[in-house]
């Protein structure tokens, strides 16, 4: 899907009426020609043979600059913000190839194709540090929902990710443009995606469940030294292939079964190639600060950094405390461990009304467990487990305070976009005496089929912007490439697909000034790109690769919203991946330029 210009008469005309030229120079030939006629006409008035002689001369040079122009692009009157957290400066940036050539003062030249971004931010594109678009890049490359969001770089893989497949683990069938594909390894996954053809850049981390799982099978057994061993084999095959680090979800199993000590052998590989470990804490509720003292120390025995993924607290009893995990963070930074955290801009997770329901009541499946919410024997226990929770549950209904204004149905149902107290409202009218709030839960359950889509208000604005402000925080969406038509729309997904970086600039730079924009930007690039070790991305310099992303500061906003995700962002009008226009005038061109980039030590 090649896109369509205007002819370079059509674009010189309208340029010439609206005073702005955003298309192709004039022919380097006849450009040259003027320039020339200009400079020697007014230092040699007096010799029309030397003026003569001159473009004779030079006639040569200005062919060869016409068959290759100095520059590919040049983004040329914008705001420059060069991701590093320096005030923003006006300037051009000149792109030769896949990498950026001059930044600044962009030194005379001719290029193929200039860019007007007067009145917009250009900035280095954003790298989403906490992504799940593993799978879905190969049903469509194109990104959608990142690529206008500026994102021009992906971070994947939790407890998950793409590789390895391999022993206990079979690979997941996978179709890609009607043809199956399998692979056992994260390289080969970086292949297949290549392959595939993508519209940002990937970087991935290798999954603590896939390396536990490709030994441990399904068992909850604990691993031997031998197993462990091989498990330790695995990530060293895959930091060999290119992966960025360790990465875990520890909240439930499998990652749940991994020791503190499991995880520090684990990482011995990662410490070798100089990667880093990412993790979902074991806890963001009531355990939180235990699971963050234990993220630290992992990063401490092992010798390698940590990046906490989506940091929070997720439950009412500790709303409000965040400055002491910051408190804890900043202490083993202070004694040389390098802890760091990401976050997401909202304070809302998406779930099921049925994760209320205690695990034992979920025990043989769905039907099982309508069967016991039916049974009025049975909602006495139901009743006291959700109101006290049980140990090692993650219980929402305590995570929100019992609060049930914090629960909005999100997804598919008679109740969608109401709050669970105003769905208790309405189903309590006329009814003397009023049902128990948890009785029209279950009843709202039964109703539904065992499942209601619902958002729960489970941490804090005031925590989050905490954490936000601090300048080891960065972004990352914990969301995934999404498309507002074709088969990538589905499901109820988080806004955070289509929102994150849009929101951060719209809401907590140009709304509450919670943030610089520099900073904000700064925490979208370079502090991702440091992060990780990618020393050649995140900032706008001369020699960097050119993934740039330039948007309207004015205008920029998300629109997606827990009952309507499927909206994308505004805003974002330019952006670009390895030199190549993926996003103009916030239009997809179809291009594919992304890459699956591989960490490799620097020595
Ligand atoms: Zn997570």
């Amino acid at each position: 899907m090649a896109p369509e210009y205007p002819s370079l008469r059509q674009q010189t005309r309208g340029a010439q009426r609206s005073g702005r030229y955003d298309g192709p120079m004039l022919p380097a030939v006849f450009a040259c020609r003027l320039l020339l006629l200009e400079v020697f006409m007014f230092r040699m008035p007096r010799g029309f043979t030397a003026v003569l002689a001159a473009l004779i001369l030079m006639d040569g040079a200005c062919r060869s600059c016409a068959a290759d122009p100095t520059y590919d692009l040049v983004i040329r009157h914008g705001k420059i913000v060069d991701g590093g957290g320096n005030p923003w400066f006006y300037g051009d940036v000149a792109i030769r190839g896949e990498r950026l050539v001059a930044v600044g003062r962009v030194p005379a030249g001719t290029a193929r194709r200039e860019i007007d971004a007067r009145g917009l931010i250009v900035a280095p594109g954003f790298i989403d540090m906490h992504s799940h678009s593993d799978f879905v890049l190969l049903e469509d490359g194109r990104a959608q929902s990142k690529i206008r969001q500026g994102v021009t770089t992906e971070v994947l893989g939790e407890g998950t990710s793409a590789g390895p497949y391999q022993g206990a683990l079979s690979p997941r069938r996978v179709v890609v443009a009607g043809k199956p594909q399998k692979w056992t390894t994260l390289g080969g996954y970086f292949d297949t995606v290549e392959r595939a053809g993508i519209a940002v850049n990937i970087a991935s981390y290798v999954g603590l469940d896939n390396v536990w799982q490709c030994v441990m099978g399904k068992s909850f057994a604990r691993p031997t030294a031998e197993q462990r061993e091989r498990m330790t084999a695995l990530v060293d095959e895959a930091m060999k292939d290119g992966a960025f680090g360790l990465s875990s979800m520890l909240a439930m199993p499998p990652g749940s079964l991994a020791t503190t000590d499991d995880i520090v052998a684990l990482c011995q590989p990662v410490a070798r190639h100089g990667g880093l470990y990412s993790s979902h804490i074991r806890n963001e509720g009531t355990n939180v600060f235990v699971a963050v003292k234990e993220a630290i120390s992992i990063g401490e025995r092992a010798g390698i950094p940590v990046d906490i993924i989506h940091i929070k607290i997720a439950d009412r009893k500790y709303w409000g405390r965040m400055n002491e995990i910051v408190a804890l963070i900043e202490a083993a930074r202070k004694r040389g461990v390098n802890v760091q955290a990401n976050v997401y801009p909202y304070t809302r997770g998406q779930n099921n009304l049925a994760s209320i329901i205690p695990p034992w009541a979920h025990d043989g499946g769905t039907a099982k467990m309508l069967e016991r919410l039916q049974d009025p024997k049975q909602r006495p226990r139901l009743k006291k487990d959700i109101r006290d929770g049980l140990p090692g549950w993650y219980n929402h209904y305590t995570a929100v305070g019992g609060d049930w204004s914090r629960m909005l149905v999100s997804g598919k149902s008679r109740y969608e976009g109401l709050t669970m107290d105003r769905v208790i409202q309405i189903k309590s009218k006329d009814r003397d005496p009023a049902p128990a709030p948890l009785d029209v839960l279950f009843d709202v359950l039964i109703e539904e089929g065992g499942s209601v889509p619902t958002i729960y208000e489970h941490h804090t604005e005031k925590d989050m912007n905490r954490a936000l402000v601090r300048p080891w925080c960065s972004i990352g969406s914990d969301g995934l490439a999404l498309a507002i038509e074709g088969p990538l729309r589905r499901g109820n997904p988080h806004p955070r697909s289509f929102g994150t970086f849009p929101r951060i600039l719209g809401v907590y730079v140009r709304g509450r000034g919670l943030l610089r924009l520099e900073d904000a930007i700064r925490k979208m690039t370079s502090l991702n790109a440091a992060k990780l070790g990618l020393r050649d991305r995140g900032l706008l310099r001369a020699g960097q690769y050119a993934d740039v992303a330039a948007f309207d500061s004015e205008r920029v906003a998300d629109r997606a919203t827990y009952t309507n995700p499927f909206q994308y962002s505004e805003g974002i009008e330019y952006v670009l991946v390895n030199g190549q226009l993926v996003l103009e005038k916030g239009e997809h061109t179809g291009a594919r330029p992304g890459k699956a980039l591989r960490h490799r030590l620097y020595r």
